[in-house]
């Protein structure tokens, strides 16, 4: 990896107009943020940036609106959220009518864009739409600064923008360069006994990074949907629950990898499980591997986290993606709390701890597993999971990475 700028290589920082794409993609409800990790990992690289009289151009995205204005998608409340955590005023402009917005700033000051992704020419498939979308923004910015590690695609406000500035003026922010920091000393620099605890959903999103830590972990413990999926590709009944049929192929390769390599892959030997897939659905404890016909796995069982408590006790790295079960639901939250907090509590102290990904934060977040203890916690889902697989990851090769 190349040695790549950041925002402490800027020099002459007074007046300069910052140019800085950050994660503000948070959990809004009724026009209020109800979940600002993303945002608490925002303020240092702003406050460096303010303390040094710079005049702050923040832009950035807040969930789908798919190019169209749309209220719920308002960066707004983000505004007054991020506002709040820095104790400042920051100003606020839509991109069509920014100019002199920017024009007038006063060192110091911190000005926030309205949402980038209300114009469809931050996602189009068209390089010359990107290239051309905030290409005004370029003209009235001297230093482009990227913050926001969970955005890797390839739009205009990530890649396309920081094309356009000079080498020297695009650089990492503080928590890029944090997050780069911890996830290259996760792939590269690993300790053993390596233990990936990954759970939730979708395989898709996860098969990349699979794959990798079936060559490169030690263990690898399976829990939430994902799991079942993994279990019937090697015959256990799964019963009514959640799978991917079309993933089976997949996750066989993946065993047949891991055992290649010596890597143990675990699923859950017991279940909590529900006859329907509701809030009110009551849970039922499922005390073998194989779950009857008609019932649905919702999280695992008491025996399976023994066994994974044993094998995170002995960890020297653990990495920590995906729920467990349905945690949103209390009778299925069980066993993400524990395992959050086996690997919070349980695992030794000097043990490298790293979790990620929107699910896995909003978890420890309502299960109140103690952040405090891990190492590193990635703002990024699919970014930490890409980054670690070793794909390419052209928003951070155009910074230098
Ligand atoms: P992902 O985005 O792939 O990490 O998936 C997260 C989602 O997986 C959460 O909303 C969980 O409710 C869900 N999930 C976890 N375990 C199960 C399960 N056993 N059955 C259905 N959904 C699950």
């Amino acid at each position: 990896m190349a040695k790549f700028r950041t925002v402490a290589d800027l020099s002459d920082l007074a007046e300069k107009t910052i140019l800085l794409r950050a994660d503000l993609d948070v959990a809004v409800e009724n026009g209020e943020v109800v979940e600002n990790f993303r945002l608490q990992k925002a303020v240092n690289t702003i406050k460096y940036l303010i303390e040094r009289k710079a005049k702050v151009v923040v832009i950035g995205h807040l969930g789908r609106p798919d190019g169209e204005y749309a209220d719920e998608y308002s960066l707004l409340p983000v505004r007054f959220e991020l506002g709040k955590l820095l104790g400042i005023h920051i100003k606020f402009a839509h991109i069509p009518n920014s100019r002199n917005s920017i024009r007038y700033m006063e060192p110091g000051e911190v000005l926030m864009l309205e949402n980038v992704r209300f114009h469809p020419e931050e996602e189009s498939k068209d390089e010359k739409k990107r290239q051309g979308f905030l290409s005004e923004l370029v003209e009235l910015c001297d230093v482009y600064v990227n913050d926001a590690f969970s955005s890797y695609r390839l739009h205009a406000s990530t890649y396309d923008v920081a094309l356009q500035f000079a080498n020297k003026n695009r650089v990492v922010g503080m928590q890029l360069a944090t997050e780069i920091a911890h996830l290259t000393q996760l792939r590269d620099k690993h300790q053993s006994p390596y233990v990936a605890v990954i759970g939730g959903a979708k395989i898709d999103s996860k098969i990349n990074i699979l794959t990798e830590l079936a060559e490169e972990a030690d263990f690898i413990l399976l829990g939430g949907a994902m799991a079942y999926t993994f279990m019937k590709s090697q015959g256990i009944d799964v019963g009514a629950s959640k799978m991917e049929e079309d993933k089976l192929k997949i996750a066989e390769k993946v065993m047949k990898a891991a055992k290649k390599s010596g890597c143990e892959i675990l699923f859950p030997i017991d279940h909590v499980a529900g006859d329907k897939f509701e809030e009110s659905a009551k849970p039922v404890e499922v005390d073998t591997q194989n779950i009857p016909a008609g019932l649905i796995g919702m999280d695992i069982g008491e025996r399976t986290l023994a066994q994974y408590l044993e094998i995170i006790k002995s960890a020297k790295t653990i990495l920590w993606n995906g729920p467990m079960g349905v945690f949103e639901w209390q009778q299925f939250s069980r066993g993400t709390e524990a395992v959050g907090e086996y690997i919070a509590l349980s695992a030794p102290r000097e043990t490298f701890k790293v979790a990620g990904g929107g699910d896995t934060i909003a978890a420890m977040n309502s299960l109140k597993v103690n952040m405090r203890n891990f190492s590193h916690i990635s703002t990024g889902g699919g970014a930490m999971l890409a980054f670690l697989a070793g794909e390419e990851m052209p928003t951070l090769q155009v910074l230098g990475v």
